[in-house]
């Protein structure tokens, strides 16, 4: 009741197409809930998202939910989730991809989800991470601890540039770390992002997942670039 008296006067919009949401709809409507673009990737082991890692770095397992099209309605959808605040989105995201996800084999034993770090500045100013909602949806859905702690971004400083022999500057700091105890051994981390484009992010970010003794890393992302 108090709900449907909101949408009159507040009416919500759909966040893939922005046309007025009816009130048993939830974040996206009906119509781009159908037309939305499904990789389904979770149903096959060697998928796309899994292929783009392979020869890279070990990875249990990788999927995406959606394709991302450029001015399609997942692009629409991650705009607002990463620019205009809109982080219920990320929540209905992780909800969706929960369900399918359930059934996984390969993610039976995950212990922790672990988000890309956001950089300082960034954080700063858009005041959250894009995939904390999403991560925390995947968390409370599939009982997974949510860990924003042990995969760490470093700050850069010019001071960190030393320049070689040939006077070129070299980044001696490594842009990703973890901060880890003998607690965090022998796990499965569940690393997540919004969109895998290159996956060299994910690939740097899961390298240093790898070097915690005994440990597994599996990726899943809202989208992926078609
Ligand atoms: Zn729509």
């Amino acid at each position: 009741m108090f709900t449907s008296l909101i949408n009159l006067f507040f009416p919500r919009a759909c966040a893939g197409c922005n046309s007025f949401l009816l009130s048993d709809e939830k974040v996206i409507c009906t119509s781009c809930r159908h037309e939305i673009p499904l990789t389904n990737h979770h149903k096959t082991k060697n998928n796309e998202a899994f292929n783009k890692f392979y020869g890279r770095i070990d990875v249990k397992f990788a999927s995406a939910l959606f394709y991302f099209h450029k001015k399609g309605i997942v692009q629409e959808m991650i705009h607002k989730l990463k620019y205009k605040g809109h982080q219920e989105i990320g929540e209905a995201i992780g909800n969706w991809y929960a369900e399918e996800l359930k059934s996984i084999e390969e993610l039976t034993d995950v212990a922790y989800i672990i988000p890309i770090p956001l950089h300082k500045k960034r954080l700063k100013e858009r005041g959250y991470n894009q995939v904390t909602t999403f991560g925390e949806s995947l968390s409370k859905n599939l009982n997974i601890k949510y860990n924003d702690t042990i995969l760490i971004r470093n700050v850069y400083s010019k001071t960190q540039t030393k320049k070689t022999f040939l006077g070129r500057s070299e980044v001696v700091e490594r842009i990703f770390g973890v901060q880890f105890d003998e607690s965090h051994h022998n796990k499965h981390f569940l690393l997540i992002d919004d969109v895998i484009t290159t996956g060299s992010t994910l690939e740097a970010c899961s390298r240093e997942l790898l070097e915690i003794p005994g440990s597994k890393v599996s990726i899943v992302c809202m989208a992926m670039t078609q």
